[in-house]
């Protein structure tokens, strides 16, 4: 293999075996003005200003996540989405996790006070949502926005500084607003090309991601592990290889099986994820859709339980947040269970002994004469 250094310098290195692993980079559509004027996912993390009024185009757990994010440190944020929320994901759950983030976000300006403490007691603290129309106009004035059905056509930058976004809707007739910051979270491309594979023989396929069997390639001394093997093409396929613990566990068993005594090889099937948007979403096995597509519906039994999370029971004692009129339901036979709500009692009992050990905690911590104030309030 030849290495090439940033000075442009060549070394010539020789092993028995190799392991691609150059992981991915954001995409940018190919439209006028998107890497002129945009940033990506990758860019978020490293600005040097505050974002101010934020355009997210995608709908993937990026897009969503960096929207969750942006919007809850106070910035006014738009998610540009052309069709639906979290593809791959169980739809109904999606759903869910973007009325939610609507909903959090736009009363999170009546928790003015706890913003100024820290994420957990915001969360704390965040109105349940309650689903009626004053809610609803609330949303649309206040609240993250959403542009469905609708693809980016140009980004223009103003003399102003901010970036002019023209889209288009998918009835055919477009729209335009201006922000400070436009992202792009419209996918990731494996970065295989210009590394030269071809030249090793290693094939490449059309989405950049290399078909792999136990993390070897077609060619037996090369193997690749992390973003650039294809899902798709495991056996079973696997939607779940861009995973940073996926990576790790694939590269120690393939470590173990090549210089020491493992024989153990990586299972990519029912790897648990969780996406971080503002309400968190944790997901193992087939969503129900790729489940009905997979088995038939007649063959598969589907099982509701809501139940409101502790952390939200005492400031927020309405019985169930789910807008869902029909708390548990089953699909196909009427068989159902249901998880039983957390008691009210406890959960009483554990927000004040919580609230005694903060208070203990906050006396213990502050000069006396403040704490002898505290303890006689
Ligand atoms: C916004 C965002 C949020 C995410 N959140 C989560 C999460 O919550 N949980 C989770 O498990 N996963 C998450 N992921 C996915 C996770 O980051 C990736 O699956 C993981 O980093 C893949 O590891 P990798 O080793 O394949 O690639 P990477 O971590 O991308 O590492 C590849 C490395 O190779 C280097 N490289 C590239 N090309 C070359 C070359 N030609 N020569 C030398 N070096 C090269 C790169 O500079 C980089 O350092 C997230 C991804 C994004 C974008």
């Amino acid at each position: 293999m030849v290495a090439v250094d940033k000075k442009g310098k060549e070394t010539r290195i020789t092993a028995d075996t190799f392991v691609i692993a150059p992981g991915g980079r954001p995409r940018y559509p190919d439209i006028p003005g998107a890497k002129e004027h945009c940033i990506t996912s990758d860019d978020i993390f490293s600005l040097k200003t505050p974002p101010g009024k934020t355009l997210v185009v995608g709908a993937s757990y990026v897009a969503l996540e960096c929207a969750g994010f942006i919007h809850g440190v106070g910035f006014d944020t738009t998610v540009m989405m052309r069709s639906i929320p979290l593809r791959g994901f169980d739809q109904q759950m999606a759903g869910q996790v973007t009325a939610y983030l609507t909903l959090t976000l736009t009363l999170t300006p009546t928790c003015t006070l706890t913003l100024t403490l820290t994420c957990t007691l915001t969360l704390h603290l965040t109105p349940t949502p309650s689903p009626n129309p004053q809610v609803k106009n609330y949303m649309a004035e206040h609240g993250t926005k959403f542009i469905e059905c609708a693809v980016p056509a140009a980004v223009e930058k103003l003399d102003s500084g901010r970036k002019k976004v023209t889209w288009t809707l998918k009835d055919g007739t477009s729209a335009s607003d201006e922000f400070d910051t436009v992202m792009f979270a419209v996918g990731r491309d494996a970065c295989t090309s210009g590394m030269g594979l071809e030249a090793a023989g290693v094939q490449v396929n059309a989405n950049h991601k290399i078909t792999t069997k136990n993390e070897q390639t077609n060619v037996p001394h090369i193997y690749a592990i992390g973003d650039v093997i294809d899902g798709a093409k495991l056996e079973p396929p696997s939607d779940t290889t861009e995973l940073t613990p996926v990576a790790i566990q694939a590269g120690k068993l393939l470590a173990a099986r090549l210089y020491g005594e493992g024989t153990a090889t990586m299972d990519y099937a029912l790897v648990p994820t969780t996406v971080y948007t503002p309400l968190e979403y944790g997901a193992c096995g087939l969503p129900e859709e790729v489940a009905i597509e997979t088995y038939g519906e007649a063959n598969i039994e589907v099982f509701h339980s809501y139940y409101k999370p502790l952390e939200w029971t005492v400031p927020n004692p309405n019985p169930n947040p789910n807008p869902n009129p029909s708390p548990t339901t089953s699909r196909s036979s009427g068989r159902c269970r249901t998880a039983a709500h957390p008691s009210r009692s406890l959960a009483l009992a554990l927000t004040l002994a919580l609230a005694l050990a903060l208070t203990f905690t906050l006396v213990l911590s502050l000069p006396p004469t403040l704490a002898l104030t505290l303890t006689h309030a």
